[in-house]
């Protein structure tokens, strides 16, 4: 039987196990998914190898250090330096970033998006930041603090801290921080939020299971929004692909992995 597992800190909330187990289960795979809570990113590899696993997924906080731990990296995950999904490989760890094309996937019936707000300036902020550039959208990075803007500066996107931040029309606007997560904090404060939101097509959080302030806020303004279950969905289809080598075809892992949300 082929071993899966997601690593993170903390871990125990993942939805990971239940949504590739139930692909297993339905498509007949022998194969289980765990998770593990790993506290120490350094020992990603030994853990990952000593555990005999086929392949696994990386959750906060060791995306970037899954990145460094790889033999080689594909793909988009090469341009971010952010891994969330590792197979082995005859004993080599490959390493790839389906977050991004999971959030397109989670957006595709939002159409069409020319321009892009992201609140936030974290990993997920980092490869959605990215994926949106090659697409040739018109992306602005609004975030708290200024020390994180450098790396958006310098691909070329406007970058904004709470001070500075013009009133603007968006197509999309996206919440990747985590403010919103446990508490009820705004991502920036409403008086910022209000007026930009009220302009905008569409409203997405990266956080899911819950309506936070923001998608409360947009819905308030009546806008089409989304909480982050689509994206958890996307790139868990993409992960699942990879694992089992393209054996199926996407939607029929699409299929079986929709079923986990029921449950
Ligand atoms: P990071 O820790 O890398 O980044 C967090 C960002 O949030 C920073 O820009 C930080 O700003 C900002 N922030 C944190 N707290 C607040 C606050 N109270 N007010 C305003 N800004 C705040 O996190 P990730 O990018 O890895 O994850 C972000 C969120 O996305 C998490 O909630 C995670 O669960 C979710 N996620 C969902 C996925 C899905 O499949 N649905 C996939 C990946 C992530 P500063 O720089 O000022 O500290």
């Amino acid at each position: 039987m082929k071993l899966f597992a997601i690593f993170g800190d903390p871990v125990a909330h993942s939805r990971s196990p239940l949504m590739h187990n139930c692909v297993f289960t339905h498509l007949g795979v022998h194969a289980c998914y765990t998770r593990i809570h790993l506290k120490e990113s350094a020992q990603l590899k030994a853990t990952f190898f000593a555990l005999q696993l086929s392949g696994a997924n990386v959750t906060v906080p060791h995306k970037e250090a899954a990145f460094e731990a790889c033999d080689e990296v594909r793909g988009f995950a090469k341009s971010i330096g952010v891994v969330n999904t590792l197979v082995n490989e005859n004993g080599r760890l490959i390493g790839y970033n389906t977050d991004a094309d999971g959030f397109m996937y989670a957006m595709a019936p939002f159409q069409p998006i020319k321009s892009v707000l992201v609140l936030g300036a974290g990993g997920t902020a980092k490869a959605l930041v990215n994926k949106f550039v090659d697409e040739g959208m018109h992306v602005s990075v609004l975030n708290r603090s200024k020390g994180r803007l450098d790396y958006f500066t310098s691909l070329g996107v406007a970058t904004y801290t709470w001070d500075t931040m013009p009133q603007q029309q968006f197509d999309l606007i996206v919440n990747t921080t985590s403010a919103g997560l446990s508490g009820h904090e705004y991502p920036a404060p409403v008086a910022l939020l209000e007026p930009l939101i009220a302009v905008c097509h569409f409203c997405a959080d990266a956080i899911y299971g819950k309506v936070t302030p923001f998608l409360h806020l947009a819905q308030q303004y009546r806008k089409i929004s989304k909480d982050g279950a689509d994206m958890l969905l996307g790139q868990g289809v993409l992960a699942c692909a990879l694992f089992l080598d393209h054996q199926f075809d996407n939607k029929q892992i699409e299929t079986q992995m929709k079923k986990s949300f029921l449950l």
